[in-house]
């Protein structure tokens, strides 16, 4: 008895040997469309919109250049006013705060509450990545990472993006024990704050 094909396979698949760029092509939208789908399912259980899960997203993992207002324009890429309202919404569903920077006074930082950082844990549990990356060996997880960069990377510079990286891949970082130390503000930096995403990031230049 033949085996029916999974609906994905053939959507993807259909006509497209394998390693080609339709059959590439076809995956890779078929995969962001399903996290597109999954981030609106968790989006109206939880009764909030797509850009609110990705602010948490971002402000969870933002260093402490980056979790201000301005920075959440860039990185999600819409309007002042539609961010404030955002802001405003979350910060009255009790997700975040805004605290005032020890140094700066008028400079507000958004940090996420205890309910908005389990709000943003239980979306990364919902999109499975950690299930989904142990199903790769560490040779398959490093070929898929490198070949992701290189796409996210050369998307990033197409569409003008920052690339809001993580902070270890900066040009700019250097290690210092188990922390570092930031060229550009010549400030050192923390194990934890290595870790965080920043918006004034720039990845080394290509060899
Ligand atoms: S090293 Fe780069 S990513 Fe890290 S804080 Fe400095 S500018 Fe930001």
């Amino acid at each position: 008895m033949s085996k029916k094909t999974p609906e994905w396979e053939s959507l993807t698949h259909r006509h497209a040997p394998v390693g080609s760029e339709q059959a590439f092509e076809a995956t890779a939208l078929s995969l962001g469309e399903l996290f597109l789908y999954e981030t609106h399912r968790f989006a109206t259980r939880h009764r909030l919109d797509v850009v609110h899960l990705r602010a948490l997203s971002f402000l969870q993992q933002a260093n402490k250049y980056s979790d201000t207002s301005v920075a959440l324009v860039d990185h999600l890429g819409l309007t002042k006013g539609t961010v404030s309202k955002s802001i405003a919404l979350l910060a009255q569903r009790g997700l975040l705060r805004k605290v005032p920077d020890l140094v700066d006074r008028r400079r507000l930082h958004l940090q996420l509450t205890d309910a908005g950082q389990e709000t943003a844990r239980a979306f990364a549990e919902h999109l499975q990545w950690s299930r989904l990356t142990a199903l790769l060996t560490p040779e398959q997880r490093a070929a898929v990472d490198g070949a992701l960069k290189t796409i996210l990377r050369t998307s990033q510079q197409l569409n003008e993006r920052r690339t809001f990286g993580l902070c270890r891949t900066c040009r700019r970082f250097r290690p210092e024990g188990d922390g570092g130390f930031c060229l550009l503000t010549q400030e050192a930096l923390t194990p934890h704050q290595t870790h965080q995403r920043c918006r004034e990031h720039e990845p080394p230049p290509a060899r």
